[in-house]
């Protein structure tokens, strides 16, 4: 279980980011995260990432508070599958394949072992055909497939992602909720953030709406977004 208790973030110039935050996500659910742009859903992922501090509040995991201390954090963010905005920020290495063995190499994994996982992930993604292709050669859906397969190869508890569906046509849009929903069996806990109501409403469980750094909505409110 993913907890914020009174959480504030700033910024350095003393633009307050988010204001007395307080949800709980309980294991194996899909969260949508709304908000208009500037409402604090980068922030909110940076939180999650320990990439900044809260100046108030707690944020815990399982019950365990997050510490900022090089260790700590390291833990911490193995239990996460972070797919950032832009793939181009997270796919570098000579191939796709090579990229998503990147992570299980540094986890002590054998190059077979790695080797295995990663097929696996890029199968699951639908990108396995792709496999050694130069990431950068990629369209835009292929790459955004290819940096959920790094991150689920990782076989983390929860997947943290920016507006994963930004770009994609429908066809991968519905490849995207399919493998959401494949996460869900497997108790998962999904967190995305996205401006795409419709897309959300095929997979969220609980909505968490953001406005002007204050948490409008925490919970189940698909009847919210109910057309009639
Ligand atoms: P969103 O992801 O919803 O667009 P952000 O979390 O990026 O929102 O931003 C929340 C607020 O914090 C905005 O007012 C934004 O201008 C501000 N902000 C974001 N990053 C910084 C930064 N590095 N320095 C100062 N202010 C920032």
């Amino acid at each position: 279980m993913i907890q914020f208790q009174n959480v504030s973030a700033s910024y350095p110039d003393g633009t307050v980011a988010l204001k007395n935050i307080s949800f709980s996500i309980k294991p194996g659910v899909n969260v949508a995260v709304l908000g208009e742009s500037g409402s604090g859903k980068s922030t909110l992922f940076q939180l999650l990432a320990g990439l900044i501090k809260p100046v108030e509040g707690v944020i815990s995991l399982n019950n365990e508070r997050l510490h900022y201390k090089k260790k700590d954090l390291h833990y911490w963010r193995t239990q996460f599958g972070f797919v950032l905005q832009n793939p181009d920020m997270q796919l570098f290495a000579p191939s796709v394949e090579e990229d998503v063995m990147y992570g299980l190499l540094q986890q002590g994994q054998t190059p077979e072992e790695a080797r295995v996982k990663a097929r696996e992930a890029l199968n699951a993604c639908g990108v396995d055909h792709l496999r050694h292709k130069p990431p950068h050669t990629l369209s835009a859906g292929e790459k955004k497939r290819a940096a959920i397969a790094g991150a689920a190869a990782m076989n983390p508890d929860i997947f943290v992602m920016d507006e994963p569906e930004a770009g994609l046509d429908p066809v991968n849009t519905s490849r995207l909720t399919a493998l959401i929903h494949n996460f869900h069996q497997q108790n998962k806990t999904v967190i995305c953030a996205t401006h795409n109501i419709d897309f959300a409403y095929e997979w969220a469980d609980e909505w968490l709406i953001l406005n002007e750094g204050k948490l409008l909505v925490y919970g189940n409110s698909k009847h919210f977004f109910e057309k009639d």
